[in-house]
């Protein structure tokens, strides 16, 4: 069997299409959805998140800010900065980029956000209101996910699914979509015992572990929907040729950069056992900044619209 590919990009696209569509009904009334990102530190990972996140707004027709605070910001100014923001009326949604420096505690901040504006619903109101299936920003990731599915025309509801991580921000998030959508769930993490024979029993198996390429053929079974959101780097020639076989866009880019990406399930044997699989990169990843543009929207929606 060779897997079909599950194009994120391509769903994201769609998804971000769509939202200068339904944006503009509020932009036509003065109302541009507006994003505020906040950025503690020169982190260049975190910094190219960033931009990316904004330049991604400002094409679907939203309004986006970024603001990049120093390293040595204190709890104290963090904390006015995110007052301010959740007063401007201007902006509907507060991003704050993480992890913050070591100095600052993400749950306080994380908390200080107003519910109102939590765009990426990591808010413990915003978590309540997940659990109890009420309506309210969800997770961006696992909620791009869904919508992948959805798109894709794969059914979730009676389906076995197995969610392997359990972090508040993909895995918690993921199986209680999917359990909302009545999969029957199954969640793994780092003591779950023989991961391979409980991993098995996903015809859905989300992987969120941050592990380069460990779910391997006994992992998955056999026709499996396989989402990988990990992101982690292949750093040797042996790993890249393990990972992607003589795949001479790997090696490429191998060569120019000393890395590639790779997710938490080996790529091949994904290709070979799985009914679908998301590549990566170009898989989950997309679909996670098409959400926050969403979620931006339908924040805006609910507090101006
Ligand atoms: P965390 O490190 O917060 O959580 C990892 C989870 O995986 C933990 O629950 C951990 O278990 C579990 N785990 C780790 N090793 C194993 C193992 N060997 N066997 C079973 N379970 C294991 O990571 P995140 O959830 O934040 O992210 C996961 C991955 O997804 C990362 O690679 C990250 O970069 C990527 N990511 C990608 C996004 C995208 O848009 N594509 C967005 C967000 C994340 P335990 O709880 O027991 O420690």
């Amino acid at each position: 069997m060779t897997a079909r590919i599950l194009d994120g990009k391509r769903v994201a696209q769609e998804i971000r299409d769509e939202i200068k569509e339904n944006a503009k009904p509020l932009v036509a009334k003065g109302v541009v959805p507006g994003l505020a990102a906040v950025l503690v530190g020169e982190d260049a990972a975190s910094k190219l998140y960033v931009g990316s996140k904004t330049k991604a707004s400002v094409e679907a027709g939203l309004f986006s800010e970024a603001i990049v605070l120093p390293l040595e910001t204190t709890r104290e100014e963090l904390g006015v900065k995110l007052d301010e923001l959740n007063a401007r009326d201007d902006i509907d949604a507060i991003l704050l980029q993480l992890p913050l420096p070591g100095h600052l505690d993400a749950e306080e901040f994380l908390d200080r956000i107003s519910p109102e504006k939590d765009v990426d619903g990591f808010h413990p109101v915003s978590v309540g209101k997940l659990v109890q299936k009420r309506s309210g920003p969800r997770p961006c990731t696992p909620a791009g996910i869904m919508e992948l599915l959805r798109r894709e025309k794969i059914d979730v509801a009676g389906k076995r699914a197995v969610v392997v991580g359990r972090s508040d921000i993909v895995g918690k998030p993921m199986a209680m979509l999917l359990m909302h959508a009545n999969a029957t769930v199954t969640v793994c993490h780092s003591r779950t015992r023989d991961l391979p024979a409980v991993a098995q029993e996903g015809e859905i198996l989300v992987a969120a572990m941050g592990r380069p390429a460990i779910l391997r053929k006994e992992h998955i079974r056999p026709g499996a929907v396989v989402i990988d959101v990990g992101m982690n780097r292949a750093n040797t020639l042996e790993q890249v040729k393990d990972f992607f076989g003589n795949d001479e866009k790997r090696l490429a880019a191998f060569e120019k950069r000393g890395s590639t990406l790779v997710g938490d399930v080996h790529p091949k044997d994904a290709m070979e056992v799985a009914s679908a699989f998301t590549p990566v990169p170009g898989g989950v990843g997309p679909l996670t900044i098409a959400m926050l543009l969403s979620n931006t929207l339908e924040l805006a929606k609910v507090r101006r619209g």
